[in-house]
């Protein structure tokens, strides 16, 4: 028969065939193997039974010419129901040698044997009869029609009853299969589903089927009431639902009559199986009764009840410890790891809305815990998790990650920091006290390359971080383009820590010319970096980053020895330039910094006067107590200063003068503006005007157009910079850059 059960589990589960079941329509007729050597006998009994059905069913019969021909067929074909077997054939004992092998080597115990003979008095012994489970022995002139339809009925009658307890057999050792499957789930949801595929195959139908649990913390939602855990077939949206919202179908009665009377109840609609716990949380699982084979057998829901409630059970202890683990002792709601697992869970099946992380941190909670105590402070907690929850859509998951800080997590549209700070609103009533609240909000928008929920929490934990310390009520997001931007400055500090350490970093120099005579008088030191791919990093990329870390100071110490030394190099190949080296802020700082310059310079043997250092505008006005002392000490030394990137920041004329530069560089912005004839470069023109006024020599960087230094040579601009004479130049084409156009450089 067709009773393929569907493979619930693995492929660990393979039936038998349930051969000959009763009631059965595929299999319409019994199989009646004839053994014997005259076939006239075959025939003879063939014509004896034609036409005939018994129990409901027609005859079929099969016929073995000798024993051996009897084996093989009975081993091809195991599905014979009785056999009529002629005791002597080949030899005196070939029938029963026959039997032996057939309940023996091939296994079969549920064939019924009829033995015939031809020679009445000739009686095997009753040993043979019981060992072998001989049913009946004819003398073959007894088996008249009559006689031989009674023997057969009782002998497929019997045959009928095997079958049924075979098959029971056979389901019970499915359930018990089952069981130990199903103890393996670790979840209520997962066992219970488990357990209806596994009730529905057992009887070869698709599920329809209901799992309810009663009461009891099914999920994470303190519900008492029933609620359908897991539903198959067409039952399917049930699942999830709460019994008492399921209307007045007939099924649910069923449901509810099991739980209260605590039995099973079978009724028109199907079987309500009641599965009592040893630990209270008792269920039933509903079968639809088209899913119920008319010849269920009662026997098998009995035990199929006590092993589920095993197993139920153990499920359930396993959800208690997972709980542990997962579930917040104090307010009931997932915990960290919890929301952690949740995050990963949208990480790796993104939701179609986009997906937003709250952390909602209740402010100066440790002060009211102090205040009023931990039993005050444990209730005021669970009050603030009962009201984020009570309002929280299906699709947002509240969980509290930490003593006072809970979070929230689902669609970005639902998590609206303003509209959950509402909730909190309203004073709390903790015994008799009345406690207002306020929370501070960190929110993280969940973006693809989110490595992980533990992550995801530890960004929540930062913008959160950010927002506590403007103060209460506060929210502030993290923001993944920072992130960013932090990491690749990391990144690139650590580049350029190593390429200083292996002294990949050096030096360009781009001259400066006198205005009028074009000749040059000057160097201006650039560093550079070139980076492990070859390339070069712009120093606008990385001095900051070296400011900011303190690298500066050790790559500052180093240009200005490296450029003091290769002035003085200069200066003894013939060419006495100034070399003007930038200085930042955080450089001058550095207590001892005119004495390293005194050092280099002596060192390398270099005149302080040949020495400029650039410091920018807005440097030199920033902090004029700590600026101005370090350089009236260089100036004592006799080095030069030049303000640099001129007209960008707000000197005061009383401050300049305090400063004493010896030169004022026009930024580069101002000399652009000098390719237009409109009134451009007014800017520049003060400069030059107000270097003049204070007796201060005025240098023009970034000058690139003949135009661009034509005026400057018409507005009196002292000298000139820029890619229109050289770009910075390595020191290897330098030499004869200057030798070329050192005396005078001629356009
Ligand atoms: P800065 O001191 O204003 O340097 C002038 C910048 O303008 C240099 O860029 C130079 O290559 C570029 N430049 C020169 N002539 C022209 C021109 O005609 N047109 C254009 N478009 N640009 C021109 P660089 O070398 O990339 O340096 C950028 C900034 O990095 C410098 O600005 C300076 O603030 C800083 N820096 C460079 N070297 C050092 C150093 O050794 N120490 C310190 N503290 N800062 C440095
Ligand atoms: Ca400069
Ligand atoms: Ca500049």
């Amino acid at each position: 028969m067709s009773h393929d059960r569907p493979e619930a589990g693995e492929d660990s589960l393979v039936f038998a065939q349930e051969a000959g079941d009763p009631g059965s329509p595929e299999r319409a007729a019994w199989t009646i193997l004839v053994v014997d050597d005259e076939p006239d006998v075959y025939a003879a009994t063939c014509m004896a039974m034609r036409g005939v059905e018994i129990l409901g069913r027609p005859l079929h019969f099969l016929h073995a010419e000798s024993s051996a021909q009897a084996y093989d067929l009975l081993r091809a074909d195991p599905d014979v129901a009785v056999i009529l077997l002629d005791v002597v054939m080949e030899s005196e004992s070939a029938g029963l040698d026959l039997v032996a092998r057939i309940r023996n080597e091939l296994q079969l115990h549920k064939p019924r044997i009829i033995l015939r003979t031809g020679q009445p008095g000739y009686a095997p012994e009753m040993q043979a009869i019981r060992d072998y489970d001989i049913n009946d022995y004819r003398i073959k002139s007894e088996l008249t029609r009559t006689r031989l339809y009674t023997v057969l009925t009782s002998a497929l009658r019997g045959y009928q009853t095997l079958s049924a307890v075979e098959a029971t057999r056979n389901d019970l050792e499915y359930l018990l299969k089952a069981q130990t499957e199903l103890l393996a789930a670790n979840t209520m949801p997962a066992f219970a589903v488990g357990l209806l595929e596994r009730l529905a195959g057992l009887y070869g139908l698709p599920p329809h089927t209901v799992f309810c649990s009663d009461g009891r913390r099914v999920h994470e939602a303190e519900d008492q009431r029933r609620r359908v855990v897991a539903a198959l077939g067409r039952y399917a949206d049930w699942s999830w639902r709460r019994l008492d919202s399921l209307g007045a179908e007939p099924e649910v009665r069923a449901i509810e009559l099991a739980f209260s009377t605590r039995r099973t109840v079978t009724s028109p609609c199907g079987i309500a199986v009641y599965l009592p716990s040893r630990t209270g949380a008792d269920a039933v699982a509903f079968l639809g009764a088209d899913d119920l084979p008319a010849t269920h057998d009662p026997r098998v829901f009995d035990m199929f009840v006590q092993n589920t409630t095993v197993a139920a059970d153990g499920v359930r202890l396993v959800e208690r410890l997972r709980d542990a683990a997962y579930v917040d002792g104090l307010t009931r709601l997932p915990n960290r790891s919890a929301l952690a697992e949740t995050i990963d869970a949208a990480l790796k099946t993104p939701p179609d809305a986009p997906q937003r992380l709250l952390l909602i941190d209740v402010d100066q909670f440790s002060e009211i815990n102090e205040t009023f105590g931990d039993r005050i402070g444990d209730a005021l907690l669970r009050g603030v998790a009962q009201r984020l929850m009570a309002q929280a859509d299906a699709s947002v998951r509240v969980a509290r990650v930490a003593n006072d800080t809970f979070a929230a997590f689902g669609p970005r549209d639902l998590l609206v920091p303003a509209e959950w700070a509402k909730r909190l609103d309203e004073p709390f009533d903790v015994e008799d006290l009345q406690i207002g609240l306020s929370a501070s909000f960190g929110g993280v928008e969940l973006v693809s390359d989110c490595v992980s929920g533990g992550e995801v929490i530890k960004m929540g934990y930062s913008a959160l971080k950010r927002a506590k310390q403007t103060g209460h009520r506060s929210v502030a997001f993290y923001s993944h383009e920072v992130a960013t931007e932090i990491k690749e400055r990391t990144r690139l500090l650590h580049g350029l820590r190593a390429a200083f350490d292996q002294q990949r970093l050096f030096l360009m120099y781009q001259p400066q010319v006198e205005a009028r005579s074009g000749r040059t008088v000057g160097l201006e030191a650039l560093m550079r970096w070139r980076s492990d791919d070859g390339r070069l990093v712009p120093p606008d990329r990385f001095i900051p980053i070296a400011e900011q870390s303190g690298l500066i100071k050790d790559l500052g110490a180093w240009a200005m020895r490296s450029a003091i030394h290769r002035a003085a190099a200069l200066r003894d190949a013939g060419h006495p330039l100034r070399m003007a080296v930038n200085v930042s802020m955080s450089q001058l700082l550095v207590p001892g910094f005119e004495i390293m310059v005194a050092e280099a310079l002596a060192d390398g043997g270099l005149p302080a006067e040949l020495l400029e250092i650039e410091i920018t505008e807005s440097v030199a006005m920033q902090s004029p107590d700590i600026v101005l002392p370090r350089l009236a000490a260089l100036k004592q030394l006799g080095v030069c200063v030049a303000i640099d990137d001129f007209g960008t920041g707000y000197s005061s004329l009383s401050s300049l003068e305090k400063l004493a530069p010896e030169r004022l560089k026009i930024d580069r912005s101002f000399v652009m503006g000098l390719d237009a004839d409109t009134g451009g470069g007014s800017l520049a023109e003060m400069i030059i005007e107000l270097g003049r006024a204070l007796g201060l020599k005025v240098i023009a960087e970034g000058v690139e157009t003949p135009t661009q230094r034509q005026r400057l040579i018409e507005l009196g601009c002292d000298e000139l910079q820029g890619y229109l004479f050289s770009p910075p130049l390595p020191i290897e084409s330098l030499g004869e850059w200057l030798a070329k156009h050192g005396e005078g450089f001629a356009l």
